[in-house]
């Protein structure tokens, strides 16, 4: 690892698999032909359906085998891609603790009003189901910090169907924490207000961050009791059971694919392949014979995009297995991520990574170990020819990543055009940062708000508290004078619109771990207004508003945040 950790490296040593994977028990399952299912599943069920104006349908039932439903049990599953399985309601009184307006409307075409009816929150959390909704749970595997896992799956999760918006965009709509399913294994199916408050404050801000992401429509509260041991350290307390209803164009992921190729189910992953390549990559020909190669590519090439974007706003997923990696390329599964805060290639979010394997400099390396894995996956569908082109295409990862990684900092330091030092001046000033741990976020954004003149005297405000720490840096005097030079060679740019240009792309507010610590244990208290003002924060990272800098969103980070972890309990 170099000093800067943004450089890529090929090798990586083989870590321990860690505590996030339970022990697994199964029992035997069968496989049903779609007309059984929908019989059992679908008409069935009439009278649960909620009367909210959303209706949901199944093009996935029609296209893949489907297991037959047998109850939440526990089982390894054969020969299919999903599974029946009915959300099990929540513990009443249930509180809808935020709904996302920008969802409900731009995606959902719904009226604000809706969230205050009661079936509303009943369908949000598993109590109903919405109109033409079959509720599912996905099969997958992946490699978990990086071995493989087996069968893993929707062990807490249940896709609702799809809903087709004015736009004509398709969405996937699915409960987190909504109760058992067959590929639960020994966990409760359940999921905490703790890490429920993440996952829905934190996907819908990375949205806003214009970083490819799952969104969230709403937050529900329970009173139903779900016992964690926080730090596996035998330890374990009482929280209460909570639902986020999210949204993705799909949420297929790598392991989708790994554990079909791992069982030998080759019909049933050609079926599959197909399927999201003729869904979810509408400009690949479906006659192409090199169709896979191309869709592998396009895999390839996104994935390095979004791992830059990440490394863009400090972003560390913290749990990057292949069944966490989505086939289209946006971030999914949010757990124990973390922003950095003071600038460190080391930084670990999720305590539970005693390697600290996904470490925030890492997670290019482990982009390369996911997509290799899921090279290994389309193996038995590819020539010889085919899996050299696929190979010349990793080699290119590198490059990829690199290149973007340039652009989104290049951006961030408000240069336009090429100039040759530009590699210099970025990592000069990473490399400034590390050694006076100087805040990310707040470093690139008060460079934006600081004018050239400031600069050039030293004269910086001391409310630019992360600037000020990078003052002391013996060497910043030197970087100011190369960034200075190079922003003057820009000679039809003037310095308002360098920082018109730069406050768009460097945020003022991140969802910190102390900001979400802070919000949840009020909303432990059912109090949810820190989860609506850094809701209503992150909706705007880019502009200065007055109640969050009340709050303190940017100002330096309390002294009790440094004694906070998150571990992948959850
Ligand atoms: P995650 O670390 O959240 O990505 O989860 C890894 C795997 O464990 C997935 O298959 C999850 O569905 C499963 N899982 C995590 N927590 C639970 C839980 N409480 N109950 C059942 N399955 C779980
Ligand atoms: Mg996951």
């Amino acid at each position: 690892m170099t000093k800067h950790g943004f450089t890529l490296f090929v090798f990586f040593s083989a870590v321990a698999s860690t505590t996030c994977r339970d022990e697994q028990d199964f029992c035997e399952s069968k496989v049903c032909n779609e007309r059984e299912f929908k019989q059992n599943h679908f008409y069935t069920n009439e009278k649960t359906y909620g009367e909210i104006p959303l209706t949901l349908s199944h093009r996935l039932l029609d296209a893949l085998p489907l297991d037959e439903l047998d109850g939440p049990v526990s089982r390894p599953v054969r020969g299919c891609v999903f599974s029946g399985s009915r959300p099990t309601p929540l513990k009443e009184p249930l509180t809808l603790a935020a709904a996302s307006q920008d969802v409900l409307r731009n995606i959902l075409d719904l009226n604000e009003s809706v969230i205050q009816n009661e079936e509303f929150v009943l369908c949000v959390s598993g109590g109903k189901l919405f109109p033409g909704s079959i509720p599912l749970a996905h099969r997958y595997g992946g490699h978990q910090f990086g071995y493989w896992a087996g069968q893993l799956g929707d062990g807490r999760a249940h896709f609702l169907g799809e809903y087709t918006n004015r736009k004509g965009e398709r969405w996937e709509l699915q409960l987190k924490g909504s109760g058992k399913t067959p590929y639960s294994r020994s966990g409760d199916g359940r999921a905490v207000i703790r890490s429920s408050v993440r996952e829905f404050l934190c996907s819908e801000a990375m949205h806003f961050l214009g970083v490819p992401t799952s969104r969230a429509l709403s937050l529900v509260v329970s009173e139903e009791p779900v016992w964690r041991d926080l730090f596996y350290n035998g330890n374990v307390i009482k929280e209460r059971g909570a639902v986020v209803l999210r949204l993705a164009r799909s949420w297929f992921r790598i392991g989708s694919l790994e554990i079909l190729t791992r069982t030998g189910e080759l019909d049933v992953l050609r079926t599959l392949l197909d399927f999201i390549i003729e869904e979810y990559f509408k400009s690949i020909a479906m006659n192409d014979p090199d169709k896979y190669v191309v869709f592998f590519s396009r895999v390839v090439n996104e994935t390095a995009h979004l791992i830059a974007h990440w490394m863009s706003v400090g972003f560390a997923h913290g749990v990057c297995n292949t069944d966490n990696f989505s086939l289209l390329s946006i971030t999914i599964d949010y757990g124990p991520f973390g922003f950095m805060e003071s600038y460190d290639p080391n930084f670990v979010p999720n305590t539970s990574d005693d390697e600290g394997r996904y470490s925030i400099g890492a997670q290019a390396n482990v982009g390369l170990f996911n997509l290799q894995k899921l090279l290994e996956a389309l193996k038995p569908l590819l020539t010889s020819d085919q899996l050299s082109q696929c190979r010349q295409t990793l080699r290119e990862y590198s490059q990829t990543y690199q290149q973007r990684f340039h652009e989104l900092f290049k951006a961030k330091l408000g240069f336009l055009g090429n100039q040759e030092t530009d590699s210099y001046v970025i990592a000069f000033l990473l490399k400034l940062m590390e050694d006076t741990g100087a805040d990310f976020t707040m470093t690139f954004r008060q460079l934006s708000e600081v004018t050239m003149s400031q600069l050039q005297t030293g004269s910086i405000p001391p409310s630019m508290w992360a600037l000020s720490d990078l003052l002391s840096h013996e060497y910043f005097r030197d970087w100011v004078q190369l960034y200075l030079k190079r922003l003057s060679r820009m000679e039809s740019d003037s310095d308002a619109a360098r920082q018109h240009r730069m406050q768009g792309v460097n945020p003022r507010y991140v969802l910190r771990n102390w900001m979400a610590e802070s919000a949840i244990r009020k909303a432990e208290k059912n109090d949810f207004s820190e989860v609506a003002l850094l809701q209503k924060t992150l909706t705007e990272p880019f502009v200065e508003q007055e109640e969050a800098e009340r709050a303190g969103y940017s100002s330096k980070p309390p002294s009790w945040a440094q004694q906070l972890r998150v571990s992948c309990s959850s």
